[in-house]
């Protein structure tokens, strides 16, 4: 793993949340962009060399939805850049980890991505990230 790409924050209504993000970071918010598989709307922050992603339901199946509705809003995920996606989760699937999604999907910012079931990582929702054109 090369380095944390992103921390997920799932948050209620973008239009509170972004202001929010861009007073506290003082930085604009440089990419929105929506997830349809996954019904999520995503809104980035650069910041150093590591961005804030934050997750908005778009619509009542939302997986967003669901994760607020038990914890509320907060920390949703912790991202990790790898350069080899399968390569990595082959060495995770080894070591004895599962996964949400069996094999790398598509994500938002150009990604390919994959999550790790957070009962085997301490309740943490982990996600590996890889650079579409790597
Ligand atoms: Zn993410």
């Amino acid at each position: 793993m090369k380095k944390i790409d992103h921390l997920g924050i799932a948050v209620k209504k973008f239009s509170v949340s972004i202001p929010l993000f861009e007073k506290l970071l003082n930085t604009t918010c440089y990419k929105t962009e929506t997830v349809n598989s996954e019904q999520v709307n995503t809104a980035f922050f650069e910041i150093g060399e590591s961005k804030i992603e934050l997750l908005e339901a778009s619509g009542p199946e939302s997986v967003i939805n669901k994760f607020i509705e038990k914890k509320g809003e907060g920390l949703h995920h912790i991202a990790f850049e790898v350069t080899d996606i399968e390569k990595e989760m082959k060495r995770l699937a080894k070591a004895g980890f599962t996964f949400v999604n069996e094999q790398p999907k598509e994500g938002a910012d150009n990604k390919m991505v994959c999550f790790l079931h957070p009962k085997e990582t301490n309740g943490v929702l982990i996600e590996l990230c890889m650079e579409k054109n790597n």
